[in-house]
């Protein structure tokens, strides 16, 4: 089986992975590049398969960075199943022409500059209409059941605990009479989530595809986010400013909202008589996709529902459907909490609430998601001083703060845990969906914590799986020892500390210490480390 990796490769959108399996060709996701003007090229590039030869897309959850390109898929002639949970049907069913409107309305204003400069005009990546066409070619399966799609090849979807029907994949595949089994984990849950259960372990695999967004990071205790959170809207209000959360319509808002309405019904709470408004049509049917899908939640958001208290629901909430009631927000006299999309601010109606409280010293804009590389929330973040919004330059004087307890992500230590659930070692693990940083740290600890062979892949890269334990077993070796110098590196290290200590000690006592042959035997170890640093080069 070959498999090659056509997005989130050494970067974090566009999750897209080709599997072929003899004749058979299938796809992991279809999503987005998002983030900046390579992004938009990498969307817009031509695939280097035909749609039509695709038999099967298996859809790991409806985020746009995993399902964002499937109408331009459908579009350009793919004509196969798209397998998913039914959940993720139901929201890609508004999440797919939403972003097919984005397209249109973005498209319209690149023609109206291209034209006043003379320039062709160029066509959106595809319609709302195209996205409404996409979906009657999705098929919703239920978590846990094995189902053959065809004669060579079986999966089974298991709860990833990122967003309302989010899955991790796992794919057996049949090929000279060698079966075997490969796991696309997606994007894993954070066990901070209030409304999912935590990512499913998984027993086996030969091969792992795995997320890696928060390789190199920790979150920080779950316990404070509602805190913080609290804290920065009475702050704000005590300055009569409006608080702005930018988030993603899908989970995100969701999260907030259940919050806001933990804080609302505790005892004297402040926050009783200040509005929050979700300004984003996608949030407000999202939310009511998440009332449809209550058996999806974990037990206890269940049990929340069953004894009758909605948690997207609160008093002094209000919805706004129209850009009529969106707008009326700005004149609202009293502050309030504004949450509305998009999580990144490159498109939606947040750019309109930036804008109006972005240069405004007393409000705050709160992020409480990833923000990618070149999108506008990670330049705000970064502490731009100032912003471009609708061709106007914006002074940034509000207060801006991140809240990482939010993420729908696992981080380090999660996707660790995730891999030590692996009761036998993968031959390999791939990392993909991270940037630089999180990738290296992550692809490190795994080969030191487990001794798993990992790589991570290139963007177009193609690499061929195969149950042969010869190729599997030699490059396993060589990570091996690896993980070995690293384990000699470490108890290395404790004998030094161990030896400085006796030094102090010695020292402290008002000892002669004899420092020459340390000095002497520290030097040695250093050139045989250059020697060896050059080597490897
Ligand atoms: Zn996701
Ligand atoms: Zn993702």
């Amino acid at each position: 089986m070959k498999i090659t990796f056509l997005g989130a490769a050494e970067m974090v959108t566009g999750s897209c992975y080709l599997c072929e399996v003899d004749e058979t060709k299938l796809l992991v996701d279809f999503g987005m590049f998002q983030g900046g003007s390579a992004a938009d090229d990498l969307n817009f590039n031509d695939f280097t398969f035909h749609p039509a030869e695709i038999d099967y897309l298996i859809l790991t959850h409806a985020h746009i960075d995993h399902s964002g390109r499937i109408p331009q898929l459908v579009r350009r002639g793919f004509q196969g199943r798209i397998i998913t949970t039914a959940a993720t049907k139901d929201l890609c069913s508004i999440m797919l022409p939403d972003s097919g409107f984005i397209q249109e309305t973005e498209t319209e204003w690149i023609n109206k500059k291209r034209l006043r400069a003379g320039k062709s005009l160029v066509e959106p990546l595809y319609t709302s209409e195209d996205a409404h066409d996409a979906l009657k070619y999705f098929e919703g399966i239920e978590y846990d059941e094995i189902i053959t799609i065809h004669e060579n090849v079986s999966l089974r979807l298991r709860n990833a605990g990122h967003i309302l029907g989010s899955s991790i994949l796992e794919m057996w595949v049949k090929e000279n009479d060698k079966e075997i089994k490969i796991v696309f984990s997606g994007d894993l849950g954070s066990k901070n989530s209030p409304l999912l259960d935590h990512p499913t372990m998984i027993d086996e695999a030969d091969f792992v595809i795995m997320e890696s967004t928060y390789g190199n990071r920790l979150h920080p205790n779950s316990r404070n986010k509602a805190l913080q959170l609290l804290e920065i809207i009475l702050e704000t209000v005590k300055k009569k400013g409006n608080i702005v959360i930018p988030s993603f319509a899908v989970e995100r808002t969701q999260e907030i909202l259940y919050e806001l309405n933990t804080l609302k019904e505790a005892k004297e709470s402040k926050l009783k008589d200040i509005p929050v408004f979700v300004d984003s049509p996608l949030a407000i049917n999202a939310t009511k996709i998440f009332e449809r899908n209550k058996t999806y939640f974990n037990d206890d958001t269940i049990k929340l529902f069953e004894s009758g208290d909605n948690p997207f629901d609160f008093p002094n909430l209000i919805f706004t459907e129209t850009s009529e009631e969106s707008k009326a927000i700005n004149f609202e006299k009293r502050s309030c909490i504004i949450i509305s999309a998009s999580g990144m601010c490159d498109a939606g109606r947040i750019k309109h609430h930036l804008k109006h409280n972005l240069w405004r010293s007393e409000c705050s804009v709160v992020f409480v998601g990833y923000q990618a590389k070149e999108s506008l929330g990670r330049r705000i973040v970064d502490g731009a001083k100032s912003v471009k919004l609708f061709g106007e330059e914006i002074n940034v004087q509000s207060s801006i703060y991140s809240i990482e307890g939010f993420s729908g992500h696992a981080d380090q230590k999660g996707l660790l845990e995730w891999v030590s659930g692996f009761k036998k070692k993968p031959s390999k693990i791939f990392l993909t969906h991270g940037e630089d940083e999180a990738l290296t740290e992550l692809s490190r600890l795994i080969t030191k914590n487990f001794g798993i062979a990992n790589e991570i892949p290139k963007l177009g890269q193609t690499i061929e799986l195969s149950p042969c334990k010869e190729s599997s077993v030699v490059k396993e070796r060589s990570f091996a020892s690896v993980a070995s110098i690293q384990t000699n590196i470490d108890h290395l290290k404790n004998d030094f500390e161990a030896l400085l200590e006796q030094l102090q000690e010695a020292a402290s006592a008002g000892e002669y210490v004899k420092t020459d042959e340390l000095y002497y035997l520290i030097d040695e170890l250093q050139s045989t480390v250059k020697d060896v640093k050059n080597k490897v080069k």
